[in-house]
């Protein structure tokens, strides 16, 4: 399901030219954790639906290992339309598709933890002035509109994919994200 107002044939921006689907956010409206990629890829460009790729796998296979069921969790984007050749989303891209959509969506949710899955939606979220190994997995405390948040970043699972290393811390913070939203 789909939680909070996602225009479905949004041209706010220029990455509506050349996407397929606009991909909403997928989970529960009551999830008490949301995590937040960057963008969607070519399989959710063409299935209209977040993390069903490669890194959708590792994302699940992580949540399954921390004794969680994906079904029970929130995933969504930074921006909701695929770039082109999977760049990274520009600022004004990430301006525009976040006042419209993500706020929505955690307005509507309004989850105890978020999880910003890499660089692009940890530095949406917090000041990052390192690399994401600084701040995976340490929790903070974070205020949106009204609501008091804990956020818990993590690698973005196609990270993990191009580096084995980081799974295992990959692992460890999925595993605090949904211990922190009470979930296991
Ligand atoms: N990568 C992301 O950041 N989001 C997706 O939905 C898929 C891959």
């Amino acid at each position: 399901m789909t939680c909070g107002y996602i225009d479905l044939g949004c041209t706010k921006c220029r990455l509506s030219k050349r996407r397929t689907l606009v991909v909403a956010g997928d989970g529960p409206c009551n999830a008490k954790v949301v995590f937040v990629g960057e963008a969607p890829g070519r399989d959710e460009d063409v299935k209209g639906v977040p993390f069903v790729g490669s890194a959708g796998k590792i994302l699940s296979a992580a949540l399954e290992s921390a004794g969680v069921n994906r079904a029970k969790v929130y995933c969504t984007n930074i921006v909701k339309c695929r770039p082109p050749d999977n760049r990274r989303p520009k600022k004004d891209e990430i301006r525009t598709c976040t006042e419209l959509h993500l706020a929505s969506e955690l307005a509507a949710i309004r989850p105890k933890v978020i999880c910003p899955l890499g660089q692009t939606a940890t530095e949406f979220f917090m000041d990052l002035t390192g690399n994401m190994s600084e701040v995976i997995g340490r929790e903070t405390a974070l205020t949106i509109s009204d609501m008091q948040v804990k956020l818990l970043p993590s690698y973005h699972p196609a990270a993990v994919l191009y580096q084995r290393k980081k799974m295992r811390d990959f692992q460890k913070s999925i595993a605090a994200a949904v211990k922190a939203a009470g979930l296991v």
